[in-house]
C-alpha cells in the first residue's frame, strides 16, 4: 500500500529530546520566561553558526525553554556573540549593544568569543567578547555543542 507522509508525520513521535530535570540550585534567571537575543558574529569561522542553528531546530528546540533570536537588537534582552571580535566589528558590536534596552545581557559563545581560541593575537583581531563589551555568560568549546549552548540559553529564562 502507498505511503503518505502527511499521515506518517501526524503518527510519528517528534524527534525533540526530552529536556533534561532542572537543576536544584541553579541561579536566579535574568529574564524569567523568555530571552529574545540578537545573534552578532563578530568574526567567527561560522562554525559556531552551524552549531547554534541545531539549537533552534528540533532536536535541541531551545524555543520551547522561551528563548529565541530576534533581527533587531532593539527587540532583544541581549546579544549572543560568536568569533573573535575583528577590528572591523568592535564598532558595530559597540553600537549594536548600545540599541539592546537594560537590563541586557551578553553571552560569548565558543572559545573564539571567550578568549580568542584559535585566532588569539592574530592580524586583524581586536581580541576576546569581553575586551570590547562586558560578557555575562560564557560559553566554551570549539565549537560548542548545541546542547552546552542550549544549557547556558536556559539559564536565562529559568525553564
Ligand atoms: S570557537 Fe571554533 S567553531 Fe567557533 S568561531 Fe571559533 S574557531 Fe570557529
Amino acid at each position: 500500500m502507498r505511503r503518505i507522509p502527511v499521515l506518517d508525520a501526524l503518527f510519528t513521535r517528534p524527534v525533540t529530546e526530552t529536556a533534561p530535570p532542572p537543576a536544584r540550585h541553579k541561579p536566579p534567571a535574568r529574564f524569567p520566561g523568555s530571552a529574545q537575543l540578537r545573534h552578532v558574529d563578530a568574526g567567527s569561522c561560522n562554525g559556531c553558526e552551524v552549531e547554534i542553528a541545531q539549537v533552534f531546530a528540533p532536536v535541541c528546540d531551545a524555543g520551547r525553554f522561551g528563548v529565541r533570536l530576534v533581527a533587531s537588537p532593539r527587540h532583544a534582552d541581549g546579544l549572543l556573540v560568536t568569533g573573535v571580535v575583528t577590528r572591523n566589528m568592535a564598532t558595530p558590536l559597540e553600537k549594536t549593544l548600545e540599541a539592546v534596552p537594560r537590563p541586557r545581557v551578553v553571552v560569548a559563545c565558543g572559545d573564539c568569543a571567550v578568549d580568542g581560541g584559535v585566532f588569539a593575537g592574530a592580524y586583524g583581531v581586536v581580541g576576546p567578547v569581553g575586551d570590547v563589551v562586558p560578557v555575562d555568560v560564557e560559553i566554551p568549546g570549539c565549537p560548542p555543542d548545541p546542547t552546552a549552548i542550549t544549557e547556558a540559553l536556559r539559564g536565562l529564562t529559568g525553564r
